[in-house]
């Protein structure tokens, strides 16, 4: 079964062509992130043009890549939601274009179960399992004890742990998305600078930083009002530190809570090297078996939206032709 996997939810215009949900045909991601530097951040409108302009060539590349036409293909998967609406419905347009137009079945992703799935496509799950979800708008400890079964242990209270690093990252003045730099800067220091650790309620599997990101902004503050120079390399190693270390015991802690068989780690931040590092570890350690996708699918990509996809596949789930984009379609 070849499923074509179409994901537009942000600045990532995809599409992936996915055999029997484990095996990549092809993966093109054009994506946006050049366009959107010099503002900063995803522009919203900015976003939706451009997917305007990518999306055919994106889906024909694909299927070239992947040696297939549209015949080959036995159902489209599509992210509806969460994410920007008019992001979101470039995608849904075309993935349900495609559907009528050659009476395939249509099928309707969330978003971060696309993240958590990126996993399936480097080795197969055992259940039940914990995902540890940390993307540019998602911190979240999911709990699955089958496929297409996902229950939230805890989630941010205030900042994502990818929008943690991209606002210190900006007070660094480093460019956008600002992770992969404040990754490389922490590389390159030691965490000698005390900042806060956000444990929460003993029980809590919830997050927050918010708390750190100001005491990093205050910091930066508080040195230059004295006349002082921080080391950018060791304030980012600090701020790693910190997030990389409530991430990873929540995840162990939730791990042994709930006798979870594997570990997953999923979504944009899952790029991290001192996460990845922290987190291969502490499951080291416990013996626990841990799946981290490469860096290719740890971001934006189709290919884990066919992947997920697929499981409704199996299930007969189906959309509807009046599918329609979800911005804050919930996981669970
Ligand atoms: P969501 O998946 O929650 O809808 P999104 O799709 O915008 O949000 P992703 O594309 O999954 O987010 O991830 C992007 C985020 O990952 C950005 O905040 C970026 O800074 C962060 N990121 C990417 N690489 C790294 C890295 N090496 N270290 C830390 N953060 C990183
Ligand atoms: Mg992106
Ligand atoms: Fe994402």
């Amino acid at each position: 079964v070849n499923i074509l996997g179409i994901e537009t939810s942000c600045d990532e215009t995809s599409a992936s062509v996915v055999q029997d949900g484990r095996t990549v045909l092809s993966n093109i991601i054009a994506s946006q992130a050049d366009i959107h530097k010099r503002f900063g951040g995803v522009v919203p409108e900015v976003a939706s043009r451009r997917h305007v302009e990518n999306i055919t060539l994106t889906i024909e590349e694909a299927l070239q890549e992947a040696g297939k036409t549209l015949d080959d293909i036995q159902a489209i998967a599509v992210t509806y939601g969460p994410g920007l609406v008019g992001a979101l419905l470039v995608g849904v347009a075309a993935a349900k274009a495609i559907s009528y137009a050659r009476g395939i079945p249509l099928i309707g992703v969330h978003h971060i179960a696309g993240h958590i799935y990126a996993n399936r496509l480097v080795t197969e799950m055992e259940f039940p399992l914990i995902a540890l979800v940390v993307s540019g708008g998602h911190t979240e400890l999911v709990w699955m004890k089958e496929h297409g079964h996902y229950e939230i242990l805890g989630e941010t209270r205030d900042d994502a742990a990818g929008e943690a690093y991209d606002k210190v990252a900006r007070a660094l003045q480093l460019p956008y998305p600002g992770g992969p730099h404040i990754d490389r800067l922490a590389h390159e220091g030691t965490p000698s600078i005390p900042l806060p650790r956000a444990w929460l309620e003993p029980n809590s599997y919830d997050f927050s930083f918010s708390g750190l990101k100001s005491a990093v902004l205050n910091t930066l503050h508080n040195a230059s009002q004295r006349g002082e120079s921080i080391s950018p390399q060791d304030l980012a190693a600090s701020f790693q530190d910190s997030v990389t270390e409530v991430l990873v015991e929540k995840t162990i802690r939730a791990v042994k809570e709930y006798r979870a068989r594997q570990v997953l780690l999923a979504g944009g931040v899952a790029a991290n090297r001192g996460l990845r590092e922290r987190l291969s570890k502490r499951c080291g350690e416990e013996g626990l078996p841990l799946v981290i996708p490469p860096l290719s699918l740890c971001t934006d990509n189709a290919a884990m939206i066919a992947a997920a996809g697929y499981i409704s596949y199996q299930k007969r789930r189906f959309a509807r032709l009046d599918l329609n984009g979800v911005p804050g379609l919930p996981l669970s």
